[in-house]
């Protein structure tokens, strides 16, 4: 018998009405390592009673509380990030120094939030009109909802609780149901940290609990992370319900390789992107485009880098790890061979891999494709793999225009050492995030996340300004106190004066 991993409302675990479950796997030994609770309607309502019942204290309790709060569960997070990690690698199957970094880039939110008290600040005018003053107020929104994906089960629920949080607003957290087991340690964390009961809850779940967060009226806006089909629907479904929407959706990150590039940072950048959490990134690089007569040469700089890497349980000293389920690893493999079938040069081929891990686990190795062309389903498709594919082109010109037909626009990259070119590129492609020189450009905490185009529905991206935006309303107050006088009876349209 294996544990069940439950629901945390009203600042603790419950296990729900719903006796169905779903298997959680380690993806480097196959096995299953416990039971995620599948909520049902009424799981699922009672823990958004729980957010919605925390909310009128919460919203209501002091900056100087609140913030009080946030360096405690900054502190402790600090502290015992290890074991958070650990429980990343063992249901996600990323190695765990990809884990404790994907940990850190959360904290990183979490440490901007501790500033929310600068950042709550409206503005005051005196005297707007005559003895008229003019001022705004940031304030929480209610009860919100967070929908994440598998491949940051940690860094993206941080990318917006924190700042929800901060901002007076209370949490239902639905992570994803193949790695489910980080939430729960997050909330039992603020619990530790001093977070009244009711203020952050999870609940477990697929698509029951995901609608009933879309449709109940007490949700006020939900922060969605996933692949794009999904994010329309959630943009769709919840926009239609009267909610605050920000969906962000699925990747195809190309980075361009200008023929004046140094070859050796652009080849170290390609493996690290490509491969890195075994491709299961949205900023991974999963295009190489290579410009004029770069391309023999990277190819091999890549190959003879890729073949260096140790790939293995998570735990142990590797450098990739397994996909997370064995459907997605098959998946992915059927990629490869469509790939092969329509033409592309299979340079490296993961599907032959000899893993230091469980004979059972999901490996597949890093692949290499060259002369892929841009009709074929590799290209096309996100793969969510570690499967790299170079399409070569004549000119910069040809490359831009590769990236920019692309349905998605979440992150790119170009290499070059020319800064003329690099200015161009930044000023010209349609994605949301650039790197120059830099493979996985995800912004710091203070600025914000999020792509273009198909990999973004609703207009604010994940935390910095946007996200102290995104979980605050502004109300514009304009007051007279009278000295002592009589304002008079006007019923024209109120004008300054
Ligand atoms: P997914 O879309 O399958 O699932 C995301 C969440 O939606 C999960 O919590 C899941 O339970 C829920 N869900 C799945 N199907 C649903 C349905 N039919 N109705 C309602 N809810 C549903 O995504 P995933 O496989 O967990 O994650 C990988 C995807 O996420 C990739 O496409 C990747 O590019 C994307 N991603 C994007 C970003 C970004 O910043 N743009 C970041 C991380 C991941």
């Amino acid at each position: 018998m294996t544990a069940t991993v439950q629901h945390w409302s009203d600042g603790k675990a419950f296990a729900g009405d719903s006796t169905l479950t779903a298997p959680v796997t380690n993806p480097a030994t196959g096995e299953v390592v416990e039971q995620v609770a599948l909520a049902s309607v009424e799981d699922a309502r009672r823990v958004i009673q729980s957010a919605e019942a925390a909310f009128p204290a919460w919203r209501d309790t002091s900056l100087t509380r609140r913030t009080a709060v946030l360096f405690a569960f900054r502190e402790l997070l600090n502290a015992r990030k290890g074991e958070l990690a650990e429980i990343i690698t063992r249901e996600h199957g990323k190695v765990l120094s990809d884990a404790l970094g994907e940990v850190s880039r959360g904290q990183e939110v979490v440490e901007f939030a501790c500033g929310i008290p600068h950042l709550l600040k409206g503005g005051f005018t005196e005297n707007a009109s005559t003895k008229v003053d003019a001022y705004s107020v940031k304030q929480a929104l209610g009860p919100v909802a967070i929908i994440s994906p598998f491949n940051f089960p940690a860094m993206v629920p941080m990318w917006f609780f924190p700042l929800a949080i901060a901002a007076g607003n209370t949490v239902v957290l639905k992570p994803s149901e193949k790695d489910p087991s980080a939430a729960l340690w997050l909330a039992e964390l603020w619990e530790e940290a001093g977070l009244p009961p009711g203020v952050f809850n999870v609940l477990q779940g697929d698509k029951v609990a995901v609608d009933e967060l879309l449709e109940n009226p007490a949700i006020k806006a939900v922060s969605f992370v996933g692949s794009t089909p999904i994010a329309r629907y959630i943009y769709e479904t919840a926009s239609s319900h009267g909610k605050r929407v920000q969906a962000l959706g699925g990747a195809k990150n190309h980075a361009v390789i200008l023929p004046d590039a140094d070859l050796d940072l652009a080849a170290d950048s390609m493996v690290n992107a490509g491969y890195g959490s075994a491709g299961e990134r949205c900023m991974a690089i999963s295009v190489a485009v290579a410009v004029g007569p770069v391309a023999d040469t990277l190819v091999d700089k890549i190959a003879e880098r890729t073949r260096t890497l140790r790939i293995g349980d998570g735990t142990r000293e590797s450098d990739m790890g397994p996909l997370v389920t064995q459907e997605h690893r098959d998946r992915v493999s059927a990629y490869i061979d469509a790939g092969e079938r329509e033409g592309a040069s299979v340079v490296l081929d993961g599907r032959q891999v000899d893993a230091d891990g469980g004979s059972d686990g999901f490996w597949l190795g890093p692949t290499l494709l060259d002369n892929v062309s841009p009709q074929m389903s590799v290209y096309t498709d996100e793969i969510f793999g570690p499967v790299l594919s170079v399409v070569r082109v004549d000119t910069y010109e040809e490359a831009l225009e590769l990236v920019n037909a692309n349905p998605y626009g979440n992150g790119t990259a170009i290499f070059t050492n020319d800064g003329g070119a690099a200015r161009r590129f930044q000023n010209e492609v349609e994605v949301g995030m650039v790197g120059i020189n830099v493979p996985i450009p995800v912004p710091m905490a203070y600025y914000s996340f999020g792509g273009w185009k198909a990999s973004l529905f609703g207009d604010s991206h994940a935390h910095g300004t946007e996200g102290v935006h995104f979980f605050t309303r502004t109300k514009a107050i304009t007051s007279r106190w009278l000295d002592p006088s009589h304002g008079g009876i006007e019923l024209g349209f109120p004008q300054n004066a």
